[in-house]
């Protein structure tokens, strides 16, 4: 057991529950042998955890019903990565976005915070989510 799991409990009615890790510090978290990693790594790593560490056995898994399952290899399946016409078609359109605002910022003497620059950039290994048609989904979506 991990001797800091005091760390992540805290009392309700004299029983033990769990704190919001939203109100945690990062090294109360790591105190608890929790890593900073992605949410879908994090899927991935409890797909693993499931299956006794058996890579296969996720692979292979038939629990098709869980909500980890389309997300057990490592991958969003609901994203998909842009083809180069897309994704110059999409920078284009972002710096358009960009240029505007900057304009508009321009003419009230506003600032334009540093996270509407970031948006600028594309990087390399964008996703775009895909509607249920383009994926194959029958319309309404997976039941
Ligand atoms: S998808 Fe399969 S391997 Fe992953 S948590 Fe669910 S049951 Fe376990």
């Amino acid at each position: 057991m991990n001797r800091h799991r005091q760390i992540g409990l805290e009392q309700r009615g004299g029983d033990d529950v769990g704190r919001d890790p939203r109100c945690m510090r990062t090294d109360e978290l790591e105190q608890l042998g929790h890593a900073r990693v992605s949410p879908l790594r994090a899927l991935r790593l409890h797909c693993l955890d499931c299956c006794n560490e058996s890579a296969q056995e996720v692979r292979l898994c038939t629990a098709v019903d869980c909500a980890s399952w389309p997300f057990r290899l490592g991958k969003n399946p609901w994203r998909r990565k842009l083809d180069p016409q897309e994704r110059a078609a999409l920078q284009a359109r972002l710096v358009r976005k960009g240029a505007s605002e900057a304009a508009a910022a321009q003419k009230t003497g506003s600032e334009i915070p540093a996270s509407d620059f970031d948006r600028l950039r594309v990087p390399n290994e964008i996703a775009v989510d895909l509607p249920p048609t383009k994926r194959g989904v029958a319309e309404g979506g997976a039941s």
